[in-house]
């Protein structure tokens, strides 16, 4: 049987462990994406859109990048910013991946 005091405590760890999960989260959307992630890997993610293989991604130009992709949380004066597309991880304003969707596009 459950009394009151084990309520409140079950309560309070309920609590604590959203919290923790919370915080978890938000580290996670802060990091930096990696180019070695084996899901960017596939993507094609290049911390550089000028260093992208044009042979293999035959659409990239080098005019897209993450600071003109609609999935890119920043401003343009911002050296990186969150991308939603890869979990709110932080992708450099001038990377590119081939999921690149021009900003203002339907
Ligand atoms: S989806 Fe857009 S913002 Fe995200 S990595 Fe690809 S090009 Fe950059």
């Amino acid at each position: 049987m459950t009394t009151p005091t084990n309520r409140r405590v079950f309560m309070l760890q309920v609590a604590v462990g959203a919290g923790a999960l919370s915080g978890s989260h938000a580290a996670l959307a802060q990091e930096k994406l990696s180019p070695t992630d084996s899901y960017a890997k596939t993507m094609g993610f290049n911390v550089n859109t000028k260093d992208v293989d044009g042979a293999k991604w035959k659409k990239h130009t080098n005019d897209q990048q993450c600071s003109k992709c609609q999935l890119w949380d920043g401003k343009p004066t911002d050296a990186f910013a969150a991308c939603s597309f890869f979990g709110d991880q932080h992708t450099p304003a001038g990377g590119w991946c081939k999921n690149f969707k021009v900003k203002g596009a339907a």
